[in-house]
């Protein structure tokens, strides 16, 4: 059996003000079963997961990228050994917002996703197709590479102390979610492409879904057989909709 896990994706929101709300918001509800965590800005890592240690929440903290390389002349980068350094547990590598706005190519994520490991820490790896590759039905096409690009070089048991989110470009931000059954059928295809190489691999895997998950919409995704979670955005801003989703994986 795989445990749930729901990660909120912050992106570029959030205050010192607006953490101080959203994690006394959040303390009025009980913990879930659930494995569950938040990547928030860089810049704010380190009071997060101080805040959330002297709380009664068990959640993790994570980072929403990356370097490519480790110290150096890399201005305005952030290395993954940085992020260990600070108590993160997860790096999203990926994202499709890296890949459209910094021209982040599948071998760069690969590359991200070693950095990741090699610093002790769980990459979570996103894969997702535009609207226009999908009109074009080259959605596995494209997700696979995606996926492959990372296997090839981190390998299937790496890839397994993370998780791989399943996130399609046109329905992030957008308020249009895949069906439960056009994801669990990318989630089924992602998944016997790792159990190819390797079988035990495949079945421990979590492959999480992102893409506009609301609480009214996470009880039906969740359920399908290979949907382990989510990769939360929007949502996640507000604690008690976070909770609620985490409630349902
Ligand atoms: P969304 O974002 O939930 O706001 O659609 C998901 C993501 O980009 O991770």
């Amino acid at each position: 059996m795989r445990r749930g896990l729901v990660v909120g994706n912050w992106k570029m929101n959030g205050s010192l003000e607006f953490i101080e709300n959203w994690i006394s918001q959040y303390t009025a509800f009980l913990e879930t079963q659930t494995e569950t965590a938040i990547c928030p800005p860089y810049v704010y890592i380190s009071f997060l997961r101080n805040r959330l240690m002297t709380s009664a929440i068990h959640m993790g903290v994570g980072a929403q990228d990356c370097s490519v390389h480790n110290d150096g002349a890399y201005t305005g980068e952030v290395a993954a050994n940085m992020l260990a350094d600070v108590g993160c547990s997860f790096v999203i590598v990926g994202h499709s917002e890296r890949r459209q706005y910094h021209s982040e190519s599948n071998e760069m994520v690969a590359m991200k996703a070693q950095k990741v490991l090699e610093a002790g820490l769980r990459p979570i790896v996103c894969v997702g197709e535009t609207l226009e590759e999908r009109e074009a039905g080259r959605t596995n096409e494209v997700v696979l590479a995606q996926l492959n690009a990372v296997l090839d070089v981190i390998g299937p048991e790496m890839l397994v102390t993370g998780a791989l989110a399943y996130e399609p470009v046109w329905a992030i931000g957008t308020g249009k979610t895949a069906i439960p059954e056009e994801a669990q059928e990318v989630h089924k295809i992602l998944r016997d492409s790792v159990k190819s190489r390797n079988s035990d691999a495949g079945d421990s895997l979590r492959i999480i879904y992102g893409g506009s998950v609301k609480p009214s919409n996470a009880q039906k995704l969740f359920a399908c057989p290979d949907i382990d979670g989510g990769l939360i955005g929007g949502a996640s801003l507000k604690a008690e909709d976070f909770y609620a989703i985490a409630q349902a994986a």
